[in-house]
């Protein structure tokens, strides 16, 4: 996949504008700042597909990006950061646990946290929720460049023991140095073979 084509499709602020394409669609989650746009922008093999913040947190919308029409990567809003004006926190519960909640395209998603950090109380919330909705979540552990080899095993072995029992898989990445996006292609790219399958 790494190569493909992947270009901006439309931002969405209404549910009722998500776009019609029966094609599986792989969500994007996770506080602002967490690296999110940098991982968007290497996947996609460009330097500004997603625009990385200088205002975490600004944007409200769901952006979809086409991966050769045959597949949607879908940024959602980050949530988390506090200067997000309180107008544009209540915007965000609706749209995007509409989305997340019904959306029959969505096949998976892709839950990142901060490899340094670990997962902070709002992102255990939003892999609980996800959960109990029953969507396949692969966690992104990004920025692992800022932890040496040792310190990186610790916290990649951390998650996994929390996480991958309860049916999650992770992976360590760092967009800084293009470490773990081959894998994270894979795990998208099966992700989206099995939902074609159940959605011919
Ligand atoms: P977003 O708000 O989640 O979209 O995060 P961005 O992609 O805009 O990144 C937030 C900040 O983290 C920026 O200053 C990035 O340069 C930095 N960042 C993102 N990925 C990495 C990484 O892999 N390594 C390091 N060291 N910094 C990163």
């Amino acid at each position: 996949m790494t190569g493909a084509r992947v270009t901006f499709v439309k931002g969405v602020v209404r549910l009722s504008d998500l776009p019609r394409a029966h094609i599986p669609e792989i969500a994007f989650s996770g506080r602002s700042n967490v690296g999110k746009s940098s991982l968007l922008n290497r996947l996609a093999g460009v330097r500004a597909l997603a625009r990385v913040s200088r205002t975490p947190g600004k944007t409200q919308e769901i952006n979809f990006y086409s991966a050769a029409d045959r597949f949607h990567l879908v940024d959602l809003p980050g949530y988390g950061y506090a200067r997000v004006p309180d107008s544009a926190k209540k915007s965000w519960g609706p749209l995007v646990e509409g989305y997340l909640e019904d959306r029959k395209q969505l096949a998976a998603v892709i839950q990142l946290l901060d490899l340094r950090h670990g997962p902070t109380e709002l992102d255990r919330a939003m892999i609980e929720w996800l959960e109990v909705k029953k969507r396949p979540i692969l966690l992104v552990a990004t920025k692992q460049d800022k932890l040496t080899r040792q310190e990186r095993k610790a916290a990649l072995d951390a998650l996994a023991g929390e996480f991958e029992r309860r049916g999650a898989a992770v992976v360590g990445v760092s967009s800084l140095r293009n470490e773990g996006i081959e894998q994270v292609w894979k795990w998208i790219e099966e992700h989206c073979r099995s939902w074609r399958k159940r959605n011919p």
